[in-house]
């Protein structure tokens, strides 16, 4: 059998891995297609996409927007999209300039509270465009104010914590059109860390092309769950390990294996999307769910 992986950090983002070490793990655990989807940018991709041409691996070009509906973030999975194409490009950067205010806000507020950390210091331990709270939080333990990544997260980082800073975030439907724009396909990320099911039936209607089912923090009922939406709302049902390297307990490359044919769907509606062709309306929504939505309020995001 043969397997994808559509989820996948390097160092142009949060990750730790770099190109080379993410091809390789990719090589090692037997995928044969990979996605490349740092956070607000497409930096990687061309690095990431002659390595695995070299190493016998099919590579599809993706990011994973931030973006909020309704006031919660969500993050968007945008494949197969142009790299060149300018106004995405103008996007990203933009969304990349909030991350670089954003970390130099945080800096200044754990200055405030008598840790003087650089904001050079977080930004070569980022050495990218799209620095994130990880960076901060690694310059954290690496200056020795922390002693371990959750430490920084729980005393500093996590939201209504001396350090943290809201990110300003582009709405969906923005984010939906600038990748149906630059000719890809929008996929909804782990649904299941956004808490709010209702959302998958919004950005359904809002023309939402996948759902990833499949993630590492979706147990086997929210698997269930989640394929089953994909159905009812056409939806093609995507999957990835959403590695981040070797930042968190161990890398999660190889947890989650694709089929082929799954990739196949997405392919499909790729052609679909750039023949102009319409999908059948969608039904469903808010308004037709039984059940209660689950909602968990302590939560305000997803973490990955
Ligand atoms: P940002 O995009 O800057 O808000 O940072 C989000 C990133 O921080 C995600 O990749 C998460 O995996 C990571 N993150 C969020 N909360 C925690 C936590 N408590 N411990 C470690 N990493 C976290
Ligand atoms: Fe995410
Ligand atoms: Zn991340
Ligand atoms: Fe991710």
């Amino acid at each position: 059998m043969m397997f994808a992986d559509l989820h996948l950090h390097t160092r142009y983002s949060d990750g730790t891995y770099t190109p080379a070490e993410l091809v390789a793990a990719a090589r090692s655990v037997g995928l044969s297609e990979i996605a490349l989807t740092d956070h607000d940018t497409l930096d990687g991709c061309d690095e990431v996409e002659v390595l695995t041409v070299n190493a016998g691996i099919r590579f599809i070009p993706g990011t994973e927007i931030t973006a909020e509906l309704d006031g919660r973030e969500l993050h968007i999975l945008g494949y197969f999209v142009n790299k060149q194409h300018p106004e995405l490009a103008r996007e990203l950067r933009l969304a990349q300039d909030i991350r670089q205010k954003r970390v130099r806000d945080m800096v200044a507020r754990l200055n405030a509270r008598e840790i003087p950390l650089s904001v050079d210091a977080v930004l070569e331990m980022a050495k990218c465009s799209a620095p994130g709270r990880p960076h901060v939080a690694r310059a954290l333990v690496a200056a020795g104010y922390c002693a371990s990544l959750d430490e920084a997260f729980e005393r500093f980082l996590k939201k209504d914590r001396p350090g943290w800073v809201p990110k300003r975030k582009m709405s969906a439907a923005r984010a939906l059109e600038l990748i149906h724009g630059a000719g890809g396909v929008a996929v909804m990320a782990h649904p299941g860390l956004n808490h709010d099911d209702r959302m998958v039936y919004r950005l359904g209607r809002m023309g939402l092309d996948g759902l990833e089912c499949h993630h590492p923090k979706h147990g086997p009922a929210a698997v269930v769950r989640y394929e089953e939406m994909a159905r009812e709302l056409g939806l093609v049902v995507t999957g990835g390990s959403d590695c981040h390297g070797t930042s968190k307990a161990r890398p999660t490359i190889g947890t989650v294996k694709l089929p082929m044919t799954r990739v196949d769907a997405l392919r499909e509606r790729l052609a679909q999307r750039r023949e102009g062709k319409p999908f059948a309306p969608v039904s469903g929504g808010p308004e037709t769910i039984t059940r209660p939505a689950t909602t968990t309020a302590a939560v305000s995001g997803p973490a990955s």
